[in-house]
């Protein structure tokens, strides 16, 4: 018999090595999670084995009694958890969701105006080396170079010159609450139609912790791995009245069979933020992301772009310092701190290298770190960047990144 750990070390031990990496390392890069063992066990189910093309009770093939039952949970749940007339959980990522989501309401050519890669917004919001910027005619929106936060003038500003036919909202690096009723409005004053992606902060809109764009916008996208601490997919919440349009959208426009082992994920996940305890749990990732700003508000030399956070995440500023943001990366790294390094709003250097790295806290809240224990992190990388040179000290943070790692073992 063939005995997978025995037989294929190469393989085994490379996972193997990762679940010891991942213990042994504080991890701080802000679309990461930990997701739960039921959410693994439905993803490692033989519901890999199976093909479901189409949808529940409307499949391509038979069989597909259970995994309709499962489909369905995922769905149910969602809707509940979001307040949403119709979701789609059949994306493959986040990526895959905007795809099916542009193409349900645009055509090729047509206009979009998103947020810049640069100031925070993602490939897929009209990114030229993305399909985004490629299928359709992108513009971009930035940031206030003063506050560092959406300008929403300037925005209303920019649609009425470049008529978009889809205004994006959302972003990947982005520490400020967003106001998704500004953006219907500047929207509904050029005849936009507005799509939110809140693939990063999804978890904190399901308890109420940032405000929901369900029922503003016309079509929302997400992805269920980042705060919402699920399985690596994506999602489409949206009105009943495009429900049919977004689902010819994903299939069979966009995708083939749904990987309905990912959608059981989808489900379990779902299952867990309904529960009371997910709601404090989001509640403690924002206050260890403040308290994180808080304490780096103490340092001389590492600045928080804009001053703060009111959702999971953070980005440092380190233009001060002797590194810059690649640079930055590899030394954290090199303390089993895990971060990535990140443009800033006025961003002088390319977008590989930066002058900034991005910090989250959604992962190490996973693994029960408090405002004390993530404001030493804090405090361990502050005095990594004023020092990267002094290998004793840098010696002492990795003793102390080790003894926080063991003091929160994850059980997840
Ligand atoms: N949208 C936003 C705002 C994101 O931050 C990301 C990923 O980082 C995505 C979409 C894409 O998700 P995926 O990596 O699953 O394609």
């Amino acid at each position: 018999a063939y005995d997978y750990q025995i037989d294929d070390p190469e393989l085994w031990d490379a996972i193997t090595a990762e679940k010891h990496r991942q213990e042994d390392t504080i991890e701080l890069i802000a679309s990461e999670n930990i997701v739960s063992n039921a959410v693994r066990a439905a993803q490692g189910s033989v519901l890999t084995n199976k093909y479901a093309e189409g949808y529940p009770g409307k499949r391509y093939y038979g069989g597909c009694q259970n995994i309709d039952v499962v489909e369905n949970l995922a769905i149910e749940r969602a809707k509940e958890l979001f307040g949403a007339e119709y979701v789609n959980v059949q994306p493959h990522s986040g990526s895959q969701a905007n795809e099916a989501a542009y193409a349900a309401f645009l055509k090729p050519g047509d206009v979009i105006l998103g947020m810049d890669l640069n100031a925070g917004g993602h490939l897929t919001h009209g990114a030229k080396v993305s399909f985004s910027g490629q299928i359709y005619q992108s513009y971009a929106y930035g940031l206030n170079p003063q506050t560092e936060r959406l300008d929403y003038e300037a925005i209303a500003a920019q649609a009425k010159k470049v008529h978009p036919k889809m205004i994006v909202a959302g972003a990947s690096a982005y520490s400020r609450t967003i106001d998704w009723s500004a953006f219907r409005k500047l929207a509904d004053d050029v005849g936009a139609y507005l799509m939110v992606d809140m693939a990063h902060i999804a978890g904190l809109v399901a308890t109420g912790q940032h405000p929901s764009p369900i029922g503003i916008a016309d079509v929302v996208t997400t992805t269920t791995h980042k705060t919402l601490r699920g399985p690596r997919g994506g999602m489409i919440l949206s009105m009943a009245k495009f429900g049919a349009k977004i689902n010819s959208a994903v299939f069979p426009r966009t995708q083939g069979g749904p990987l309905e082992h990912v959608i059981a994920g989808k489900a379990a996940a779902f299952y867990e933020a309904l529960q009371p305890d997910f709601t404090a749990y989001t509640k403690q990732v924002i206050e260890n992301a403040q308290a994180m700003a808080d304490e780096f508000a103490k340092s001389q030399e590492v600045r928080v772009v804009s001053g703060g956070t009111d959702n999971h995440l953070l980005t440092i500023d380190l233009t001060k310092t002797t590194l810059n943001g690649k640079e930055a990366q590899t030394l954290l790294d090199s303390i089993n701190i895990t971060t990535n390094k990140e443009a800033l709003p006025n961003e002088q250097r390319s977008p590989f290298v930066t002058s900034g790295v991005r910090l989250g806290t959604p992962a190490i809240t996973s693994r029960g770190f408090n405002t004390a224990d993530t404001r030493l992190v804090a405090r361990l990388i502050i005095q990594a960047v004023e020092h990267p040179t002094d290998q004793a000290g840098l010696a002492e943070i990795k003793r102390s990144v080790h003894q926080l790692c063991a003091a929160h073992p994850i059980t997840r």
